[in-house]
């Protein structure tokens, strides 16, 4: 049981399948730590979701087990990917959902990225 009491990370998740090149993506950065790309269904003008480099079920899971340079890099590359969305200027929203009280739909950890229009306040 992970942090989260989500299952243990299951190899056949979607965004293990795209990590491994099983599955397409429209990329937007990746290195040694992370991959970042656009999310199949935007709900925003820009929406990317960005995923670490490991097996990790949840943000609890990722910075409860992941070794330090791990943690570091993977949020450096969030920060570079909105970098090169072009995103810094005006602003952006990050946002990751933990468990099912959250909606999480796929059981790989991974960072939205919204932005490109004015966002409002975050609503619960
Ligand atoms: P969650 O609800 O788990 O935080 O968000 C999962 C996100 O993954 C959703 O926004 C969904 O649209 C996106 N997603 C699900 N399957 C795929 C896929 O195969 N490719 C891409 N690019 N995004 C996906």
């Amino acid at each position: 049981m992970s942090v989260t009491g989500l299952p243990p990370y299951d190899e056949g998740n979607i965004f293990a399948r795209i990590l491994r090149g099983e599955i397409p993506c429209k990329k937007v950065h990746e290195d040694s730590w992370a991959l970042a790309f656009h999310d199949i269904h935007p709900q925003a003008p820009v929406h990317v979701l960005v995923i670490p480099k490991g097996p990790y079920v949840s943000a609890a899971d990722f910075h409860a087990s992941a070794p330090a340079e791990l943690i570091a890099g993977f949020w450096r590359a969030v920060s570079a990917t909105a970098k090169a969305l072009g995103l810094e200027e005006g602003g952006y929203r990050i946002l990751a959902n933990m468990g099912a009280d959250a909606g999480q739909e796929v059981p790989h950890f991974h960072v939205h990225i919204f932005g490109g229009r004015p966002l409002g306040r975050m609503v619960p």
